[in-house]
């Protein structure tokens, strides 16, 4: 190894180890939705996952997944040599027909879709309007992309509108096309995207308009169909055909991996054409996405039941918390994110709570911004009233120590 980088490597590290930065990987075993052991057997109640719904562990997932292994443990290839499986195709369909879009495309990770997306539609003279606190996926689609990037203030439609208005009258060639990107649920903070003020504007100004709702599908939404619906929901509006690309991850509602972006053929077709993470990539495997398959359909039939009981966990630990006093983000997403501050103090706090047998990961910089860490908790319709009342009363007790 090439000593100079090897001790540049080593001082990083160092540095990031002394501002409590550093991240190491601790292996879990899930035993149900919401519980896991550690290496050392040691068992936990789960809040930072992205599995709303528990649907890793419901017995028709396992059985689809089990059951498509028999087609081969793995694709074999890029959709566009041997690796296009039937249930790929039958994925895109359901999906396209849940989120009421002309077509889906399947990429192999929500994070490869929107890098895949942005990176394919964007040309040098083109403008892509970016939230700042976006999903690190999107931020790294604008930042391979070729176009320019201005990021707007945190859901401030005001900025954004003046920040087009900026770079229209600089605009001296013809053929830019402008885009606005934007998370539906903010992963980190768990709020949600001003969605009529974007479509507004994006019509005002022609804009493309690219919605990331990874957190938002089977979590939003009477439902579960994400941000659209929700705002539906609430103005009797619907903006599915203002919002050109819809795009989503197979990882947390849906309970396996993969990504989806949902819109016209046209785009479609375009993707499959010049998306390089969909050209270059080795498909999922059958398993992976029979068991997203299965579990979309669980939600499409019993959405109802998996909402009510995720939007009721969700209140619970909320009022318990704030009626505690603690600094937590407002809203009324399962994303409810405990704001401490201090790198070390977050780790702290996360550590007292693992002792208890309650695990939760602390969120330090550069996932949020400095002096912004947190823990972030995720609520699971599969959580029971028990476990988020012995959650919440551990968490209060710990946070009052700690802050002494
Ligand atoms: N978008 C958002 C908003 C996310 O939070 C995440 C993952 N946390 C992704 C995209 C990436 O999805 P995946 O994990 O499927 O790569």
């Amino acid at each position: 190894m090439n000593p100079n980088l090897e001790k540049q490597l080593k001082k990083e590290l160092e540095e990031l180890k002394s501002k409590n930065l550093n991240r190491t990987v601790d292996d879990l075993r899930f035993i149900s939705s919401t519980k896991a052991i550690d290496s050392d057997g040691k068992e936990y109640l789960v809040f930072g996952t992205n599995n709303y719904l528990g649907l890793t562990h419901h017995h028709d997932v396992i059985k689809a997944s089990k059951d498509a292994s028999t087609y081969g443990t793995g694709s074999t290839g890029s959709r566009l040599t041997t690796g296009a499986s039937f249930e790929a195709r039958e994925l895109e369909k359901s999906i396209s027909e849940f989120k009421n879009t002309e077509s889906a495309l399947i990429f192999n990770t929500g994070y490869m879709t929107n890098l895949g997306v942005i990176y394919a539609l964007t040309k040098e003279n083109d403008i892509i309007f970016s939230d700042e606190l976006n999903h690190a996926s999107i931020i790294d689609g604008t930042k391979i992309s070729k176009a320019k990037v201005k990021v707007y203030k945190h859901k401030d439609t005001d900025e954004l509108e003046r920040l087009i208005q900026s770079e229209l009258k600089e605009m001296n060639n013809q053929n830019s096309n402008f885009f606005i990107a934007s998370d539906g649920v903010f992963s980190m903070d768990g709020d949600i995207a001003p969605l009529p003020e974007l479509v507004e504007i994006a019509e005002k100004y022609n804009c493309t308009l690219i919605i990331d709702d990874a957190h938002a599908t089977g979590v939003i939404g009477k439902t579960g169909k994400g941000t659209v619906e929700y705002f539906k929901d609430k103005t009797g509006i619907d903006l599915t055909d203002s919002v050109d690309l819809q795009i989503g991850t197979l990882s947390k509602a849906l309970a396996s991996e993969g990504g989806f972006v949902c819109g016209k053929q046209v785009y479609i077709d375009y993707l499959i054409n010049k998306s390089r993470p969909f050209i270059f990539s080795t498909a999922l495997s059958p398993s992976t996405i029979a068991s997203a398959n299965v579990a979309l359909n669980l939600l499409k039939e019993n959405s109802e039941e998996y909402l009510n009981n995720l939007n009721s966990n969700t209140k619970l630990m909320r009022e318990l918390l704030i009626n505690a006093g603690l600094n937590i983000v407002d809203g009324e997403t399962p994303i409810i994110p405990i704001i401490i501050g201090p790198a070390d103090l977050a780790n702290r706090f996360s550590n007292e709570l693992k002792k208890e047998g309650i695990l939760v990961s602390a969120i330090r910089p550069p996932s949020v911004p400095k002096e912004m860490s947190r823990l972030r908790f995720t609520i699971m319709s599969t959580h029971t009233k028990e476990e988020i009342e012995f959650t919440a009363n551990e968490i209060i007790k710990i946070w009052n120590n700690i802050k002494k």
